[in-house]
């Protein structure tokens, strides 16, 4: 049986020698023996870890339809770069990322057509007035965030992002090990046991959503989420009127490396979960082939309202669905000092009365 030779340890990865007596392999750096079969496995897995990546058809029709297109008009903001795609009867001033007014108007191009789109539930009263519950009773919030006129500018953006769904049939080995210690006459032994523990099963990913906007913030993005897919719709200019759409700039292939990354991280820890019973368990390959590997364009409904104050931008932004809200504010250093005088000029008020008191009472 000359190729057995070929066998490395699976604990220690040193050449294995088929030791005829025993009819086992053994290694001469570790001095484990393992039946044939166990080897042979264990070197199926260390092949199928080499296969393959996860591949996804990214092939999507995004053309606008002709009838569409005459509906919508795009702008470009020339100083943050954002494009927005609105409905003819929408108007929009400023851009809703920067706050530029001098946005560039122009027509729709043929593509960048989402698929779907979450439709907004919350209005822009419940927007506002979440806004409004925000910055209440912050007295040293910068006049500009709570201007009537500033907070009338918070508008309903759909977000791309894209979302990717799959089936997923995963093939996992792990390394485990099994640790026991007795004491023998003088001597204390531990005895280690290597396992490969093998998985397998199918996995169902609904919807693994990567940002599609280079704008919007990831953070921001994943503080107001958890978005309801269910309630997905597919894409129609019906859903646009009053609100702004920006068209994604990052690529379905450029979003993929991070949904791969989520799906890898996912199957493992599913997995890995039911490995139980031992001391330690790593991974050691992970194959997961998809099967009917799709990717939508969705546009995700947010309320948004960002503020410039002292050359930074701060960003209100509600998930149009659920209401969760994350917004940053500042505080006014000037405000501050106003608000500190006040509060002493009261405080010294009050001693001045005090004082006129005594003194009409001929204490002092
Ligand atoms: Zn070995
Ligand atoms: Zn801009």
């Amino acid at each position: 049986m000359p190729d057995v030779l070929n066998y490395k340890c699976p604990c220690c990865s040193a050449p294995l020698r088929y030791d005829g007596g025993s009819g086992q392999l053994s290694c001469a750096a570790c001095g484990n023996t393992f039946p044939l079969d166990a080897v042979q496995q264990a070197q199926q897995v260390e092949d199928a870890a080499q296969e393959q990546g996860i591949q996804w058809d990214t092939e999507r029709d995004d053309q606008w339809r002709p009838e569409e297109a005459q509906q919508l008009k795009t702008y470009s903001c020339p100083s943050c770069g954002a494009e927005i795609v609105v409905d003819d009867t929408t108007a929009a001033t400023e851009c809703v990322y920067c706050g530029n007014a001098s946005i560039m108007p122009g027509a729709v191009s043929g593509s960048f057509r989402p698929d779907a789109v979450l439709p907004f539930v919350k209005t822009k009263e419940d927007a506002v007035a979440a806004y409004l519950e925000l910055i209440k009773g912050k007295k040293l919030l910068p006049r500009a965030f709570a201007s009537k006129k500033h907070v009338d500018k918070i508008t309903g953006v759909y977000v791309p992002f894209w979302l990717f769904q799959c089936r997923a049939d995963c093939d996992l080995a792990f390394r485990a090990e099994r640790s026991h210690t007795h004491t023998r006459g003088r001597d204390r032994i531990t005895e280690t046991e290597h396992f490969l523990v093998q998985r397998g099963g199918t996995l169902d990913f609904d919807g693994v959503p990567v940002d599609g906007s280079s704008k919007f913030d990831d953070t921001l993005m994943e503080a107001i989420e958890p978005f309801d897919y269910s309630k997905m719709q597919d894409f129609d200019v019906a859903y646009l009127p009053g609100y702004q759409a920006e068209r994604y700039d990052v690529d379905a292939q450029d979003a993929q490396g991070r949904a791969n990354e989520r799906i890898r991280t996912s199957t493992v820890e599913a997995f890995a979960a039911t490995v139980v019973g031992y001391t330690s368990v790593v991974p050691q390959s992970v194959n997961v082939r998809l099967q009917h590997g799709q990717v939508v364009n969705v546009l995700a409904p947010v309320w948004m309202l960002n503020t410039k104050w002292n050359d930074k931008t701060y960003t209100f932004a509600m998930n149009g669905q659920t209401g969760r809200l994350v917004g940053d504010l500042p505080v006014d250093s000037g405000a501050a000092w106003k608000y500190r005088l006040r509060i002493f000029l009261g405080t010294l008020a009050g001693v001045v009365g005090i004082a006129a008191l005594l003194g009409f009472l001929g204490v002092i």
